[in-house]
């Protein structure tokens, strides 16, 4: 173990129900810990933005096949993030997981993730990467439209931009665009059919709201199942979550952006939850190497299944419950661009009266 995860031990007691080995020094190249006889590994540290009941069935399983053990500590992506730059080269972190490109492309941007490559990496498509290896999208969730099946019939949808006609005036529910689900989103489509086009499409959405934006997808869902609104976007595991409590309700998915002309035809949105190592783990290969079992074939089924998502593998197996779903084209544009426009996204928005 690094000297500086013993420096600030006594801070982690809170968070980490297990420390020990501070007396020796443990590192890729060192192989071995002179002090400790309790674990003949130390355990790799994972700051993760995914919930405890999605990560640890899987820290579980990676320890029963390799003896790793892991220790980790849960938080919304900013802190974590935050909490990583305080922190510094004193970071006990080996491993950040978090929700959304944005938020990874971020943490990349700050320069808190290292580049790493292997065989079981390349097994993620290019477009859910970062083209330099600092990042990797682990599952696969898509932003899609929902609506209700009592008073809309899905002919009458065709694409995101097509929730701006004034066919759905006072009939679309939103989440806030402070969510950054949403900012990548809008990001993808500044990518995809220019800043201005993006513009009046998003505006086309905030004239044709029945409510100001939603703090949350599940409440979008509700006000359409209610009667308020008729149709929403959100991301799919929230939707899956919702019909499992309350199978009753009236709503279903749409996959939109399937066909047409280009760029309308390129696909749904989608977006991930991923990893990177931590530029300061004194364990990068062993970082690495856990993050590459993360998308072997075992991992992925139980990642993806867990949170009712799709391996980043578009022909990996999916939960029999999203397969009820049906399958979609999803839009390869490189996930990059949901941070690389963020900002953009973000202003334009604002512009619309977006909040
Ligand atoms: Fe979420």
């Amino acid at each position: 173990m690094s000297s500086r995860f013993c420096a600030i031990a006594p801070l982690l007691l809170l968070v980490l129900p297990v420390l020990s080995g501070c007396q020796g020094e443990q590192s890729d190249s060192a192989g071995s810990d002179a002090g400790t006889v309790a674990s003949p590994l130390l355990p790799l540290v994972v700051y993760s933005a995914r919930k405890e009941h999605l990560i640890r069935p899987l820290f579980d399983r990676y320890t029963a096949l390799t003896g790793q053990p892991i220790e980790y500590i849960t938080d919304s992506a900013g802190p974590l993030v935050a909490r990583l730059q305080a922190e510094g080269s004193r970071s006990p972190a080996d491993l950040l997981l978090t929700t959304d490109a944005g938020n990874l492309w971020y943490a990349a941007q700050q320069g808190l993730l290292r580049e790493v490559t292997s065989s079981e990496l390349e097994r993620v498509p290019g477009s859910l990467r970062d083209p330099d290896g600092r990042w990797y999208g682990l599952s696969v969730r898509a932003r899609t439209i929902v609506f209700a099946t009592d008073r809309v019939s899905p002919e009458e949808l065709s694409s995101y931009e097509q929730l701006a006609d004034q066919t759905w005036s006072g009939r679309l529910c939103l989440r806030t665009a402070k969510k950054v689900y949403n900012q990548s989103l809008v990001a993808t489509m500044i990518a995809s059919i220019g800043e201005q086009q993006a513009e009046s499409i998003v505006a086309g959405w905030v004239a044709n709201l029945a409510l100001p934006p939603f703090s949350n997808d599940t409440k979008v869902m509700e006000a359409i199942a209610s009667g308020q609104c008729d149709v929403g976007i959100v991301n799919t595991y929230y939707y899956g979550r919702l019909k499992q409590e309350r199978p009753d309700l009236e709503l279903a998915l749409f996959w939109p952006n399937q066909s047409g002309k280009a760029p309308l035809d390129r696909g749904v949105h989608i977006n991930v939850s991923g990893g990177g190592v931590v530029v300061h783990s004194a364990r990068p290969k062993a970082a690495a190497t856990l993050l590459g079992w993360l998308v072997s074939p075992e991992a992925q089924t139980l990642f993806a299944s867990l949170n009712q998502e799709y391996p980043v593998d578009p022909e990996g197996e999916v939960s029999e419950t999203v397969a009820g779903w049906g399958s979609f084209k999803r839009d390869t544009i490189n996930l990059s661009v949901a941070g690389e426009f963020q900002g953009a996204a973000i202003r334009l928005m604002d512009r619309a009266g977006y909040f």
